[in-house]
C-alpha cells in the first residue's frame, strides 16, 4: 500500500476534523535519536516529537528494554484493580518531583482525562463549578476540557459543563495587555483576576486552571511571577489553583523541571502528560491530597496507570534525571533561540522569536504590521519539511511556528536544526505579501 492509497483510506474513514500536518501527508515508519524516517525513505531530524511528546528520543534501549520486559511477563495489562509495583513507584517519584507537600498521584491516559480528572476535584472540593480560565489555552477535547479552552478552533462544543470566566495572561503581539511591560502586564493581569471575580463569578469559584506557556496557543507566557500575584488574589477566598503542564513539565523550559516553578508560587493541581510515557498513553494529576481525596464516589481508570505504560514512565523520568535533560534544554535551546534571533532580526515579517528551553516559536505577521500571516507560516512549515526538518504550527491564528524537539537534542542537532529553519524562513520571507 502507498502512502497515497493510505491517505485516501484514512480521509475515508476518519473524521474530517481530525488535522493532518503537510500539502502531502507523512507516514513515519521509524525512527531512531532524534530522527524518523518516513515510508518513502526520507529522513527527517524531528523538532516537534509529535507536539513535544517524545522527550527523550526514538527507539532509546533503556525505555525499550523496560516495556519488553514488562511485555515477557505477560501482564501487559489484567486491570488496574490490582496491586502494579511500577504504578507505585512511578507515583511516589512524581509526587516527591511535583513539589506539593504531601500530594498524591492519579494516573490517566491522556492529557484531557488528566484536567478532566482536575477539574472534577477541584469543583468537588470546592462545590462549585465556577472556573476561570486564560484565553488562547488550551487543555484538551473533553467536555470540560474544551469548557476551559480560549480557542474557538479547539473548542468543539458551544455549550460548557462549567461556569468559565476568562482572564487576559501573558500577551505579546496583541490583546489589551500587549503593549504593557512585563511588571505592568502582571499588575493589569491582577487587577484583570479582581475584576472578573467581582462581575463575572457569583459566590465561590472552584479553580483558575492556567498553562504556564500556552502550547497550541502558539508558546505565549506570561511574565515570571504572574501565577505567584494570582495565587495572593486566589487565597483570599480559597480558590485553587491547576497548572496545566502537559507541554511545559519535566524540564521541557531549561529554567526548572515545572513551567509554574518560574513564578515562585506551588499549584494545588498538577496535570502532566505527554513526554512522560515518550510515545506511551501515560498522563495524570498530582496534587494536594486533600483536594485529589474530595472525589466523593469511587473513581477508576482502566488502563490509566497500567503495567507497560508505568515501566516506560519510570524508565523515561530515570534517563531524564540521570541524563540531566533539564540542563541540557536550557544548553541547546539556548544555540536555538540565540541564532534564530540573531538570523532573523533583519525580517520584517516575523514579529517574536519567543519561548523557554526546548519550547520556542517564530511567529509571522504582515510585514510592518502585527496581523497575522498564516499563509506566510504555512510556506516556512513546508520548507522545513522539504529542508528534511519537522516542526509544529499553532497559534491562535495559524501564524506561529512551533518547535519542541526531544530534550536528549545534541548540540549539533540544534545547529543543523537552526540551519535548515533559518533557510526555510528566509524563502518563505522572499515571498511577496
Ligand atoms: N493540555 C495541554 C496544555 C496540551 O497541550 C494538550 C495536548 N495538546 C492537552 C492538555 C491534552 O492532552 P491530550 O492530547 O493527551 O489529551
Amino acid at each position: 500500500m502507498t502512502t497515497d492509497d493510505l491517505l485516501a483510506r484514512h480521509r475515508a474513514v476518519l473524521p474530517s476534523w481530525m488535522p493532518l500536518y503537510y500539502d502531502e501527508p507523512i507516514e513515519l515508519v521509524s525512527g531512531a535519536g532524534r530522527r524518523v524516517t518516513d515510508a518513502q525513505g526520507r529522513t527527517y531530524l524531528d523538532f516537534f516529537g509529535g507536539v513535544l511528546t517524545n522527550m527523550i528520543g526514538y527507539d532509546i534501549p533503556e525505555i525499550r528494554d523496560a516495556v519488553e520486559r514488562q511485555l515477557r511477563t505477560g501482564i501487559v495489562h489484567s486491570s488496574t484493580l490490582y496491586l502494579i509495583r511500577q504504578q507505585v513507584e512511578l507515583a511516589e517519584k512524581v509526587a516527591r518531583l511535583s513539589g506539593i507537600p504531601d500530594a498524591r498521584v492519579f494516573f490517566t491516559n491522556s492529557g484531557t482525562e488528566a484536567n478532566e480528572a482536575a477539574l472534577l476535584m477541584a469543583t468537588n472540593h470546592r462545590r462549585s463549578h465556577q472556573v476561570l480560565a486564560v484565553r488562547n489555552s488550551y487543555h484538551g477535547r473533553s467536555y470540560a476540557a474544551m469548557g476551559v479552552t480560549g480557542n474557538r478552533g479547539w473548542s468543539a462544543s458551544p455549550l460548557n459543563p462549567l461556569q468559565v470566566a476568562w482572564l487576559h495572561s501573558g500577551e505579546r503581539l496583541r490583546g489589551l495587555l500587549s503593549r504593557l511591560d512585563a511588571d505592568e502586564q502582571v499588575d493589569a493581569a491582577v487587577e484583570d483576576l479582581r475584576e472578573v471575580l467581582a462581575t463575572q463569578t457569583a459566590g465561590d469559584v472552584a479553580a483558575l486552571i492556567a498553562e504556564p506557556i500556552q502550547g497550541v496557543g502558539g508558546f505565549v507566557h506570561p511574565p515570571d511571577g504572574l501565577f505567584a500575584a494570582w495565587k495572593k488574589v486566589l487565597d483570599e477566598t480559597g480558590i485553587l489553583f491547576i497548572a496545566d503542564e502537559v507541554q511545559t513539565g519535566w524540564g521541557r523550559t531549561g529554567e526548572h523541571l515545572w513551567g509554574y516553578q518560574a513564578h515562585g508560587v506551588t499549584p494545588d493541581l498538577l496535570t502532566f502528560a505527554k513526554g512522560i510515557g515518550n510515545g506511551f498513553a501515560l498522563a495524570g494529576v498530582v496534587g494536594r491530597a486533600e483536594v485529589l481525596e474530595s472525589v466523593p464516589a469511587i473513581s477508576f481508570s482502566t488502563f490509566g496507570g497500567n503495567p507497560v505504560s508505568t515501566a516506560a514512565g519510570n524508565a523515561v523520568l530515570d534517563y531524564l534525571l540521570d541524563h540531566d535533560l533539564q540542563a541540557n534544554a536550557a544548553r541547546t535551546g539556548a544555540i536555538l533561540a540565540d541564532g534564530l534571533r540573531a538570523a532573523v532580526a533583519d525580517l520584517d515579517c516575523v514579529a517574536d522569536v519567543r519561548g523557554k528551553g526546548l519550547m520556542l516559536a517564530v511567529e509571522f505577521v504582515r510585514p510592518g504590521g502585527s496581523e497575522p500571516d498564516p499563509a506566510r507560516t504555512a510556506r516556512a512549515f513546508e520548507a522545513c519539511r522539504a529542508g528534511g526538518l519537522l516542526v509544529g504550527k499553532g497559534g491562535l491564528y495559524g501564524n506561529v511556528l512551533r518547535m519542541g524537539p526531544p530534550l536528549t537534542l545534541t548540540e549539533d542537532e540544534a545547529r543543523e536544526g537552526l540551519d535548515i529553519l533559518v533557510d526555510a524562513i528566509r524563502t518563505a520571507a522572499e515571498v511577496p505579501a
